[in-house]
């Protein structure tokens, strides 16, 4: 990337937050923010974005209402480090939170705290699942880690409280509870509403439990993918749901095909007899019909049952997820706050479903480097525009604050992209940097850092081997053929080795970086 390109539109940026301090906009009512995140959420699951797998009429507003990012990515596809670059606008080297078992420094700054210090009132309700007491929210409840689907406990204010229900449910109620009693009407709100679902295990809620049982869903293209074409991460990562997903903990079956039990008893045991009653109701006639001829079905057969018990389980989740996001945009709607109020929707990160034969994230491949983002706010942005453009996670943070008025920190990274979404700019980065750490660990994916740009990705996966991956996602856009050492790409792959370097330079991460994370990783696998 050209670096002085980056530097005048951190320029522009700075320009615009101290338009914002103008007496002008001081006397403007300033925005609202509903920051609405899901954990896990496919954009092949939100039919705005046009896979057609399902209906999502309430994430879908916000996509006609205001607008939709077709190349929205994270920079470290795993859920707790997305959130601290989230909060930060800060990579994960520079945050400290570049894995799970990494601790969190709540101390650094971050957009709640900038916001809650201008006179925003900041609420954080839901998973957050980053350890510590959240800073920068007036009031919070958070679930601790990664929260239960069913009466789950929350971390109200730092207490601990057992809730009955279906986490999903909670959380809107929740929600919507604290914009009608809660808000304070004198000041403006930034309100972080993140849903746990649709994480694993993909607990659906009592009312959508026979939800899509009369439909069969065809896998991806690639799902019976033999990872010929690419190097040993593709192929040695332990994520395929027919070889690594679990017959109790992810097909929700009480007793396997093979009459062995699998433990999602104790899982049952969180349920109040109601809610196992309706549970088993609906799930054990389906496993029996499934186990009765499990015998006589072929390995592609049983692969496909494990896709649909999986999918289905996925979008009820979803499901739930929608109509969450659909009943907080009418409640604004009712209360007159719609005009004034930024609605983000994303998730942490994408996820797979199916392609590869995968499910879970943190390769850099598409499905989980991207990751749906929309975002509504009539004031500035037209209905119905669509952004082609590279945005990530890290870029929401300078986002919000631009919003409100608030000078964006010299140490935030990302670059707000108010201009771009409300069509004043057209220039925007031509490149994005990833990084992924976790390893070795459950799902085994390397440790790899890359760029892409709009069209190609250049991969390095280090530590226990050294290769290189490019794909082009114009011919390949479902990245089954590494060109790396395709003499065809020869200019191609300097030109993105030159913009890797540049990265890295710019961002300020470093091979020594990555060795000082590996080492404080294997520290913590051995003390533990
Ligand atoms: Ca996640």
């Amino acid at each position: 990337m050209n670096r002085f390109f980056i530097n005048s539109i951190a320029f522009l940026t700075a320009g615009a937050g101290m338009m914002g301090c103008s007496l002008q906009m001081e006397e403007a009512r300033r925005p609202n923010i509903l920051f609405i995140m899901s954990d896990d959420h496919a954009y092949q699951t939100i039919s705005a974005y046009g896979h057609g797998l399902n209906e999502t009429p309430g994430i879908d507003r916000l996509a006609r209402e205001g607008a939709i990012f077709t190349r929205s990515t994270v920079t470290n596809s795993i859920c707790a480090p997305s959130r601290a670059v989230l909060l930060t606008g800060k990579h994960s080297f520079l945050n400290g939170k570049v894995d799970n078992v990494q601790p969190f420094n709540w101390d650094q700054d971050n957009f709640p705290k900038l916001m809650q210090a201008n006179g925003y009132q900041t609420a954080m309700i839901g998973k957050i699942h980053l350890d510590g007491i959240p800073q920068g929210f007036d009031f919070s409840m958070v679930l601790p880690g990664q929260g239960q689907y069913y009466n789950p406990d929350f971390l109200i204010e730092g207490e601990r409280v057992r809730m009955e229900g279906h986490c999903t449910e909670i959380i809107t109620e929740t929600t919507l509870d604290w914009l009608k009693n809660e808000r304070d009407p004198e000041k403006p709100f930034c309100l972080l509403y993140h849903q746990k679902a649709p994480h694993r295990n993909w607990q659906t809620a009592p009312k959508y439990l026979d939800l899509y049982d009369d439909v069969t869903f065809d896998p991806p293209a690639n799902f019976f993918d033999n990872y010929e074409g690419r190097g040993r991460a593709a192929k040695e990562q332990e994520m395929q749901i027919h070889g690594h997903a679990q017959w109790g903990h992810d097909f929700k079956m009480v007793v396997d095909p093979n009459g062995d039990s699998t433990g999602f008893h104790r899982e049952l045991n969180r349920f109040n007899d109601k809610q196992r009653e309706d549970w088993l109701a609906a799930y054990t006639p389906k496993n029996e019909e499934f186990k009765a001829k499990y015998a006589n079905l072929s390995d592609e057969e049983i692969a496909l049952w494990k896709f649909n018990r999986y999918i289905k389980d996925y979008l009820r989740t979803i499901k739930s997820v929608d109509d969450g996001v659909g009943e907080v945009l009418n409640y604004l709607d009712e209360a007159g706050l719609a005009e004034n109020t930024i609605v983000i929707y994303t998730s942490d990160q994408g996820f797979y479903l199916g392609e590869h034969g995968w499910f879970d994230k943190r390769f850099m491949y598409e499905e989980s480097f991207r990751t749906p983002l929309l975002i509504r706010y009539p004031k500035e942005i037209k209905p119905g525009t669509k952004i082609d453009k590279l945005v990530q996670n890290l870029d929401l943070a300078p986002t919000f604050l631009d919003y409100a008025g608030i000078e964006i920190p010299e140490e935030m990274q990302g670059e707000s992209f108010r201009k771009l979404v409300a069509g004043e700019t057209g220039e925007w980065r031509d490149a994005v940097y990833y990084t992924y750490y976790e390893y070795p660990s459950v799902h085994m994916v390397k440790r790899h850092y890359g760029v892409a740009t709009d069209r190609y990705k250049l991969m390095h996966f280090y530590y226990d081997i050294d290769e290189w991956e490019m794909y082009d996602l114009e011919t390949d856009p479902m990245e089954m053929q590494n060109i790396y050492n395709d003499p065809a790409y020869a200019d191609v792959r300097e030109m993105l080795h030159v913009k890797l370097k540049e990265l890295r330079e710019y961002y300020g991460d470093s091979d020594e970086l990555n060795d000082y994370y590996l080492k404080a990783y294997l520290d913590h696998r051995a003390n533990r």
